[in-house]
């Protein structure tokens, strides 16, 4: 299986950001707005059909002036084709081909990779015909779409998710190989805050290395490690430890391999710097981590460098779960790799956190517990509704999912859901994990 990423590639002002907005839908981009996240987020992730999938605006990462483009724009091209696993490449009717459409047409023909041409801006069916040039890029069908107002967008979906894996989402099955099993974790976070000094800090000792197993996408290694009394993998992204790397320095490049690492792990270190504290770019990479319902450690590094005195530790704890709210049952941890203090005790918690994610609380159990709580403080009547709840259970999905069933189920509100949540928390150890709700009728 390869990578579940799909990438939005084209020359500029044909629509990507629009189209990417559209897919990732303008109400998240509002509440991520107010986190301050908007301005440079170029990767989203998109529900359709009952399925997920992680996408990226390539053209959010090129910088630079017009002649620059071509070379940005080809290079950016070859890395969508080898990271991802569906291409959208745009063009735009209302210019119809140019040279530089020309130009990746003819990479994307030899790439051997699933391309789907959309052709954006047929905005009403006057264009519809308009587009049938783009045929002679020798792409085969093509979608039309309106970015601006939605038409198309839908049946372009449809056919996206008949390209992504049918498995990457189903629920885990009772029968797993031995391998499955090991915990597998990720460190991910921004450049230089750390994250190759701990995975020496974690493992830094070759003999502690049991096995490589390849990983489920190219290039992706997990390496089985037995080290600190523990037995895991590490999901070893290409860059993680060999420095200096062609692709290294492209942004683009390191977002796709953050991407993956998420979505190969259990259990996620988001790695910060102590001495920048947490910022948009870390706030997408934990909205990725949330998203994709993976384990969560928060490890707060370089700690040796900053400055303390006893309320310290607690300010800046609280500055976090500002930045991350509503979520506040995250193990964050203020740990050194370059001193190596506090490095067990982010394997242990990451473990814990593996655990808490395969929890699974018995169906008498759950009702036993949650049952006179709901009946002392029942949701509360809608337009005149009641809603009796009768009976929970969990399901087998590979996170913490919980179905209530009700006779009104779109009468619950948001913050009842929130309710129940926390009481879940509050009788289980379930931090670091998150945890969904649905009420289903009965
Ligand atoms: P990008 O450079 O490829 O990311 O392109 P943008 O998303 O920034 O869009 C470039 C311009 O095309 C903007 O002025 C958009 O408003 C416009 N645009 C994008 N999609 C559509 C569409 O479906 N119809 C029309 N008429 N304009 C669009
Ligand atoms: P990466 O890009 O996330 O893999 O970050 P690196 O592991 O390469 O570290 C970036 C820089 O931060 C290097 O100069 C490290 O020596 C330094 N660094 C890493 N961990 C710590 C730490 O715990 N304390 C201090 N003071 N510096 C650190």
């Amino acid at each position: 299986m390869e990578s579940e990423i799909v990438a939005i590639i084209g020359r500029p002002n044909v629509g990507k950001s629009t189209l990417f907005n559209r897919l990732t839908g303008t109400r998240k981009a509002i509440v991520d707005e107010q986190a301050g996240v908007t301005r440079d987020r170029h990767y989203g992730f998109v529900e359709w059909g009952g399925r997920q999938f992680s996408i990226v605006d390539t053209g959010g990462y090129i910088k630079g002036s017009d002649d620059v483009f071509e070379d940005e724009i080809r290079k950016q091209v070859l890395i969508a084709l080898k990271e991802c696993r569906v291409v959208l490449f745009l063009v735009d009717v209302t210019t119809g081909i140019t040279d530089l459409d020309q130009t990746i047409a003819g990479v994307l023909r030899k790439a051997g990779k699933p391309v789907i041409l959309v052709v954006n801006k047929v905005d009403h069916n006057q264009r519809e015909a308009e587009a049938s040039e783009f045929y002679s890029l020798g792409l085969g069908d093509y979608f039309t779409i309106s970015s601006a107002n939605g038409s198309g967008t839908g049946e372009l979906l449809d056919k996206v998710l008949e390209h992504l894996s049918k498995v990457s989402i189903a629920p885990e099955g009772e029968e797993e190989a031995e391998e499955e099993r090991v915990p597998k974790l990720a460190i991910v976070g921004r450049p230089n805050v750390g994250k190759s000094s701990l995975l020496n800090a974690l493992v830094g000792e070759e003999r502690n290395i049991v096995t490589p197993v390849a990983g489920t996408t190219r290039d992706t290694i997990h390496t089985r490690y037995q080290a600190f009394g523990f037995d895991f993998l590490l999901v070893d992204t290409a860059g993680l430890r060999k420095k200096g790397k062609v692709h290294e320095d492209i942004e683009f490049f390191s977002v796709m391999r953050t991407i993956q690492a998420i979505q190969e792990a259990d259990v996620c270190f988001l790695m910060l710097d102590a001495q920048e504290g947490i910022e948009a770019q870390d706030l997408n990479i934990f909205h990725l981590i949330q998203k994709h319902h993976k384990g969560l450690v928060i490890l707060v590094n370089k700690w040796d460098a900053v400055d303390k005195d006893h309320q310290t530790m607690g300010l800046y704890k609280e500055r976090i779960l500002e930045r991350i709210a509503p979520f506040r049952d995250v193990p964050i941890l203020f740990i050194s790799a370059l001193e190596k203090q506090r490095i067990h005790k982010a394997l242990e918690t990451a473990l814990e956190v593996f655990q808490n994610r395969q929890r699974r609380i018995p169906t008498h159990e759950l009702n036993e517990f949650i049952l006179p709580i709901i009946e002392n403080q029942p949701p509360p009547a809608t337009k005149g509704k009641y809603i009796k709840i009768k009976f929970a259970t969990q399901l087998p999905t590979r996170y913490p999912t919980f179905a209530f069933f009700c006779n009104l189920p779109q009468y619950v509100r948001e913050s009842y859901k929130r309710f129940l949540e926390n009481k879940l928390r509050e009788r289980y150890p379930l931090s670091g994990v998150p945890v969904e709700i649905y009420f289903r009728k009965k």
